[in-house]
């Protein structure tokens, strides 16, 4: 054991200052509301404070800490769809915004083979104290901003964005360019997929791939989506073709694109029951 080991650094909403971000950002509030966006995994930030995690910087810039590329298809996606937008404003690291608190990988120890040294033991009050700062304002942003437009007769599309590492941690190569994932309620998929191989053809769509919604595991979906019976759709696009900015423009058109004539085909739009316990 090495005995001069580092103290991990532990996070104090105290400590939080002007040039920590906010919880979240919200693109395009005024847009219209046919579709709300999410990007869970947007940033890859840290507090200050907590000194990295513990990692390095190189470590912080890789999927690990967050999706590479989707915070800018996001944008992109909502200036075209002219959609409201929201982001979160904290690495993945910090607290998955993806993740129900009761998961362990809320705040994970260990991502892809990469110990987090800040995540070691975290306290049930620091996990909540994390929780307060960086993840309930998020969602709850999101939540009262959905049940408004329910309220108001609107029946938005949910879309959550994600991105995927072109390899698996074992060197496999995935072949998907987008994945379309869902859990109980498949509606979009097909239209979906239709759209986009009409763009695009021979598209490699992966369906449930390269993951699967999982209520227990996965949060956005299962609470935004499924929960308010909203049509819903997550969509991951692989992180090689959207590393630079042509690629973010490039698949946020295409997207946009399927989309909309979804919205346009898929009609009608109607709210079902909770899905989340119908299976
Ligand atoms: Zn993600």
């Amino acid at each position: 054991m090495m005995s001069a080991m580092r103290e991990s650094p532990r996070f104090d909403p105290t400590l939080l200052d002007s040039e920590d971000p906010p919880p979240f950002t919200l693109h395009n509030q005024g847009g219209r509301p046919r579709f709300i966006l999410t990007c869970d995994h947007a940033s890859a930030a840290v507090p200050r404070h907590m000194d990295g995690l513990g990692l390095t910087a190189d470590d912080l810039s890789r999927h690990i800490a967050w999706d590479i590329g989707a915070a800018e298809v996001t944008k992109h996606l909502a200036a075209g769809l002219d959609a409201p937008a929201y982001f979160s404003g904290y690495s993945r690291l910090v607290i998955d915004c993806n993740r129900p608190l009761t998961s362990p990988t809320s705040i994970p120890s260990v991502s892809d083979n990469t110990q987090v040294p800040a995540n070691q033991a975290v306290s049930p009050h620091e996990a909540a104290a994390r929780a307060a700062a960086c993840y309930w304002p998020y969602h709850r942003q999101i939540s009262g901003a959905l049940d408004r437009l329910i309220a108001a007769g609107e029946i938005p599309i949910f879309v959550a964005m994600h991105s995927f590492t072109p390899r698996m941690s074992d060197g496999a190569a995935r072949p998907w360019q987008i994945g379309l994932l869902f859990e109980h309620d498949r509606r979009l998929v097909a239209p979906l997929k239709a759209a986009f191989s009409a763009q695009v053809p021979g598209i490699c769509i992966g369906e449930n791939e390269p993951y699967a919604i999982d209520g227990p595991s996965d949060y956005s979906i299962p609470e935004h989506g499924q929960k308010r019976g909203l049509p819903h759709i997550e969509i991951e696009i692989r992180q090689d073709l959207i590393d630079t900015p042509e690629g973010a423009e490039l698949w946020a058109k295409r997207i946009a694109e399927a989309l909309e004539t979804v919205r346009d085909t898929a009609q009608p739009l109607e709210i079902l029951p909770d899905v989340n316990h119908n299976t």
